[in-house]
């Protein structure tokens, strides 16, 4: 099911003391709206519309501006005039869902949405709750116990929430001038909608307090593992005056035969990432049956793997490629080989390392009828 996001940072957030409104503070080095906006386009939103301060719209397009699909525009003064703005901004009539999620609960995953999505299909609205574990009590303004309220049947609402998108719309439309829901899953109930809990998770905890921060910078530090993948590839020589090897054109006395451009040395890359993920071989995504990939520029298929590893919530630590070959001689195109690699994995140039040997004349490099390249890759992903 499609859907559209809507990021609620509208509000101050200045409970948790200092003087930054919480939403652009960081966490674990990121500041903590760019944490659900990244999380939602990796889950597949069509688009991500961040509702921000009218006042703050340069900081929020300073922190997530960059990120496609996402858009930024101004909010109100309580949280139903952000949601209402966030709504007025969808452009997309035929959308069928909306997710709305609070910018302070950073640590959302494609997990929770999935969940989300396939609860909506048999309901007019979804979120993720958590029982109330804790007894609850009563006080007075002396903090003294007036009673102990029965918990049965009480749970703990957290976002995002999932709706079918015109019933949405219209929740909102009816909704009494004046008054303010507590979440956006109370319009729907107002309007006659069925929502259905899923499971929640701690993990989708809101930041609020101070101590709230100390936590998350524990949880966005911690459980991480370090995954390696290996690729290797060869191609024929054939007729022909070029060859692409990194995402380099090299002049050649022959070409490289494939189906795509042929880079040998890409192809490695590309499956060493994909293997350190876990997501199969290149010919998985890119079938060489499929005549779309014929002559395809290579850069694509490994833009693609290192989309993945974001998806995954990832980040690639460095790549070594190895290209072994006779001829072309490597030397001179080395430079130029990792400046492609670093620009087209968004990566410092000293993680990205390109090398080459001869086979000394041995074997099917050596008889130049072919050349070969053999990649690893380092990843780094949430465990
Ligand atoms: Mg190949």
């Amino acid at each position: 099911m499609g859907f559209i996001a809507i990021v609620v940072a509208g509000g101050a957030g200045l409970r948790v003391g200092g003087s930054t409104s919480k939403q652009w503070r960081l966490v674990g080095g990121k500041p903590l709206v760019r944490w659900p906006v990244e999380a939602l386009l990796a889950a597949g939103a069509a688009e991500v519309i961040v509702v921000a301060p009218a006042g703050a719209l340069d900081t929020a397009g300073a922190l997530c501006g960059d990120l496609p699909r996402v858009r930024i525009v101004a909010g109100g003064a309580e949280r139903i005039d952000s949601v209402r703005a966030g709504l007025n901004a969808i452009a997309d009539e035929t959308c069928e869902a909306v997710l709305i999620h609070d910018a302070a609960r950073p640590f959302v995953t494609r997990r929770h949405v999935d969940a989300l999505l396939a609860a909506l299909e048999s309901a007019d609205g979804a979120l993720p709750a958590l029982a109330q574990s804790d007894t609850l009590k009563r006080v007075d303004a002396d903090m003294t116990v007036i009673e102990t309220p029965s918990r049965a049947g009480l749970w703990r609402a957290q976002t995002p929430q999932a709706f079918r998108w015109p019933k949405l719309r219209d929740g909102y439309l009816s909704w009494p001038e004046g008054e303010t829901p507590t979440d956006d899953a109370q319009v729907m109930e107002r309007a006659g909608g069925r929502i259905v809990l899923i499971p929640g998770d701690p993990m989708l905890m809101k930041a609020t307090y101070a101590e709230d921060f100390e936590m998350m910078e524990r949880l966005a530090g911690g459980a991480r593992i370090t995954r390696t993948g290996q690729g290797l590839d060869a191609h024929r020589f054939g007729p022909g005056d070029r060859v692409w090897l990194c995402g380099v054109e090299i002049a050649h006395d022959h070409s490289l035969i494939g189906h795509s451009d042929a880079d040998a040395g890409l192809h490695a890359l590309t499956d060493a990432i994909l293997g350190a993920i876990g997501e199969g071989d290149i010919g998985d995504h890119f079938p060489p049956t499929d005549p779309k990939w014929r002559g395809a520029a290579s850069d694509l298929f490994l833009k693609h793997a290192a989309d993945l590893v974001a998806a995954k919530g990832g980040r690639i630590i460095n790549v070594d490629v190895t290209l072994i070959c006779e001829r072309p001689k490597i030397k001179t195109h080395r430079a130029a080989m990792r400046q492609r690699l670093a620009e087209i994995l968004c990566l410092p140039l000293d993680r990205v390392s390109v090398k080459a040997t001869t086979t000394e004349g041995m074997g099917f490099p050596g008889r130049e009828e072919g050349l070969a390249a053999q990649a690893i890759a380092t990843v780094e992903t949430p465990a």
